[in-house]
């Protein structure tokens, strides 16, 4: 037993910090409304925040967002719809936080308008998409699809068939030299590749400085590589950027690899392509339509390796995403925003 100034002190300072606690409740803290749990490294940042006051919306219906939304000053998200009504229902709301880089599914006009950032995790899987570009090429290259299931189908001897080539002095060239395109052209030199990269939106020394070569013209690129890996946004300008004609221009024993978006490459051509052998393979990880529909020829087109839209999701870069869309948080709720991390820079 305590004597009674020691329990006097000790209940004057449970008082104290109960206080304290109802203050900051009051007056500081921020109540933030996670619409899609994340990663826990990344939560348990928002949890220990002695100023953040967690709420979740299991439901990610209009209704049960507009419902929870009331006192919050941040909301965040990754697949939820987050619309005009839901914002108008938060008249306390600082910040939209999106786990990933797309945007379509929040009314950015909504935000705007009210001043309101909406920021991402841009970096959180371009190591990823990168590894997984450079799986392809290396799979391509060894045919490891084809030898695994030839193993399994009890073809050994396929060991005798001459196929597999190196990639060591192998041209790739990258279209796209943005976070992932940056992120791909050091892992390809170091297995010995010559990097070309065409982006007409990035500046020659950036290209030079980054130990590749500058391709001004695509179509003269593309006729010089053993592999071409796509790594631009899809856009009116880059639509099919890779169709009929731009497939003819390859060497017969050229890869190409999509990771980027559907519909950047031709579909239609590159069936074409593998069927008639004017080019050697291709790797996908994106399609026009996902899944692609059953009886797809893409499916069964030669030489082709497959992925779900995987390229981007890993162990790390979820936990990547997680802390990234934790601290956009806390930055907009308690500090100063990257303005590299958010999506309509005009309200900061
Ligand atoms: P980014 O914005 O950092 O880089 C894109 C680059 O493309 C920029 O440097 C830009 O200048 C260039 N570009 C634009 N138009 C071009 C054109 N006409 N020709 C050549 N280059 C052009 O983007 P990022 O984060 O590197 O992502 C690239 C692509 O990868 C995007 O389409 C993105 O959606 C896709 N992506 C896919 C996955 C996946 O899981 N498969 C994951 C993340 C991103």
């Amino acid at each position: 037993m305590l004597p009674r100034t020691s329990q006097f002190r000790n209940e004057r300072e449970h008082a104290k910090v109960a206080s304290r606690r109802l203050f900051r409740k009051l007056i500081v803290s921020k109540t933030v409304l996670v619409v899609t749990p994340f990663h826990e490294t990344g939560m348990s940042m928002l949890e220990q925040h002695p100023d953040i006051e967690l709420c979740f919306s299991e439901d990610i219906s209009e209704s049960a967002i507009c419902a929870a939304v009331g006192n919050a000053h941040a909301i965040i998200v990754r697949n939820g719809l987050i619309t005009r009504k839901i914002i108008d229902s938060a008249p306390a709301l600082e910040v939209v936080s999106r786990t990933g880089v797309g945007v379509d599914n929040v009314d950015i006009p909504a935000l705007t308008e009210r001043n309101i950032p909406l920021t991402i995790t841009p970096n959180a899987n371009a190591t990823s998409v990168a590894e997984h570009a450079m799986y392809m090429i290396l799979t391509l290259a060894k045919k490891g699809h084809m030898h695994h299931r030839a193993v399994t189908e009890r073809n050994f001897a396929v060991r005798f068939e001459m196929h597999a080539t190196d990639i060591e002095s192998k041209r790739l060239l990258i279209i796209g030299f943005g976070r992932i395109g940056t992120r791909l052209a050091p892992r390809a030199a170091a297995f010995g590749m010559q990097v070309d990269v065409y982006d007409p939106y990035v500046e020659d020394a950036e290209i030079e400085v980054a130990g590749c070569s500058v391709a001004t013209d695509l179509d003269a690129a593309l006729s010089e590589a053993d592999y071409v890996s796509l790594h631009c946004p899809l856009t009116d300008e880059t639509r099919h950027i890779i169709s009929n004609a731009e497939l003819s221009r390859m060497k017969t024993t050229a890869v190409i690899i999509n990771t980027a978006r559907g519909g950047v490459v031709d579909e239609d051509a590159l069936v074409e392509a593998l069927n008639s052998g004017s080019i050697s393979g291709a790797g996908a990880d994106v399609f026009v339509d996902e899944p692609p529909p059953e009886g797809h020829p893409l499916l069964s087109a030669p030489n082709m390796l497959l992925s779900p839209h995987h390229a981007g999701v890993s162990l790390q870069a979820a936990e990547r995403a997680g802390v990234s869309v934790a601290n956009n948080t806390i930055s907009a709720l308690f500090g100063t925003l990257d303005q590299a991390v958010v999506v309509n820079p005009e309200v900061l």
